[in-house]
């Protein structure tokens, strides 16, 4: 029997067998030439992931949280505003985090399982003086997804600088950095970027670039300033060596496989996948009659679902029998509600039959926790949804 469980929680994901091949091979020197030219590559390849030829990518060890700190530390200076639009728990570390860098932040916060509304948003950066806003592609507290195109508009027509959370979007959800006018775009390696957990990514428009370059103060975070930080990426991008803190030679070789995967696949194609696994699960649940976070399916992600335990079940028993049959998911996170629900993560790599896997798994626990339904419907009603 195998003894390896499937892991479908909303990162850290299943990786490649590539992938983890490079994260073993044997460690090289940062200033190795071959290391030099992975570090160049993977800089080359998450513009095309990110859909910004003209950003500047950033690869830092550490996890999404500091790719969220390099942001608000190089961005804020003491007494700015800024306005956090909040879709779940991420947006209120958002809040925290600029908080810590002198920030005065107004949060505006979308009723749980919904997002702010476009008027809402351009109300308050008319009637105030933003220097930027952060918002969450999909917050993975709540499944809930936004549509940042609208709101990287906003940030020009106001000229605010927009700062997205793509955490547990990016090479998972559409994100088209330069075409959307978006000037950080952020993410970490364990998620749909399928590598494992230890790299802090983002993206930064030449706009917040030249924002930075002007600050009148210091940035009062030592290892994230981007100014011990640029030269060096400006130097693997070039090829050349340098050197500020020992980059993560492994996960950075991962990572360069990684990214060859993904656009290999093609983004679009990729995109697409996501898309029809994310119908699949809302439609098996449905057909077992769980009701999701998000209230409608335009504002549900594509990268995990969040559905509610049904009545009566005890969810801890309940993720208790699924991770039996071999699934592993992950419970709840928004504090209001989080002994109420559930997460399945189906980013990356995610292919047919961990779908179908998990699905029957779910609804085989389901059945042994007392909750009624017709044995195999969900599994039938995702296969509908493969299938076309
Ligand atoms: C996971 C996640 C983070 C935090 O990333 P860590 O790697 O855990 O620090 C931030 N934002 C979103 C949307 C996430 O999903």
């Amino acid at each position: 029997m195998k003894r390896r469980k499937l892991l479908m929680i909303p990162g850290p994901i299943e990786f490649e067998p590539e992938v983890l091949r490079a994260l073993g091979a044997p460690t090289t020197s940062h200033v190795a030439a071959n290391f030099i030219e992975t570090f160049g590559n993977a800089l080359d390849m998450m513009k095309k992931v990110w859909n910004s030829p003209s950003g500047q990518p950033f690869i830092i060890a550490g996890s999404g949280t500091l790719a969220m700190d390099l942001a608000g530390a190089n961005l804020i200076e003491h007494g700015d505003k800024a306005l956090v639009i909040s879709t779940g728990y991420f947006g209120e570390r958002f809040a925290d985090l600029l908080k810590r860098y002198g920030a005065q932040v107004t949060i505006l916060k979308a009723p749980i399982g919904q997002v702010v509304p476009e008027a809402e948003i351009e109300n308050a950066l008319k009637n105030d003086n933003y220097k930027l806003l952060t918002f969450t592609h999909v917050d993975t507290s709540t499944a809930v997804k936004v549509d940042p195109e609208p709101i990287g508009k906003l940030g020009q027509k106001y000229n605010v600088l927009t700062i997205l959370d793509g955490v547990c979007s990016v090479a998972g959800e559409e994100i088209k950095q330069d075409e959307w006018g978006i000037d950080v775009v952020l993410t970490a390696s364990q998620k749909a970027i399928g590598v494992p957990p230890g790299l802090a990514l983002l993206v930064v428009s030449e706009k917040a670039m030249s924002v930075w370059k002007k600050r009148k103060t210091p940035v009062a975070n030592y290892y994230a300033d981007w100014s011990n930080w640029l030269p060096i990426m400006n130097a693997y991008a070039d090829r050349k060596p340098s050197y500020f803190g020992t980059p993560a030679v492994n996960l950075v070789a991962a990572l360069e496989v990684s990214l060859k995967i993904i656009l290999e696949e093609g983004m679009a194609a990729r995109i697409k996948r996501h898309e029809k696994v994310a119908q699949a699960f809302r439609e098996a649940f449905r057909s077992l009659g769980l009701k999701m976070i998000p209230q409608n399916d335009t504002v549900c992600a594509n990268t995990l679902s969040a559905p509610y335990y049904p009545e009566g079940i005890d969810g801890a028993s309940l993720l208790k029998e699924i991770a039996n049959a071999g699934i592993i998911l992950a419970g709840g996170l928004l504090p209001e509600i989080k002994g109420n629900y559930f997460r399945i993560g189906h980013m990356g790599s995610v292919n047919q039959g961990d779908v179908l896997a998990t699905i029957g798994a779910i609804e085989a626990s389901l059945q042994k926790c007392g909750h009624q339904a017709e044995p195999g419907i969900a599994v039938g009603a995702a296969l509908k949804v493969l299938n076309q």
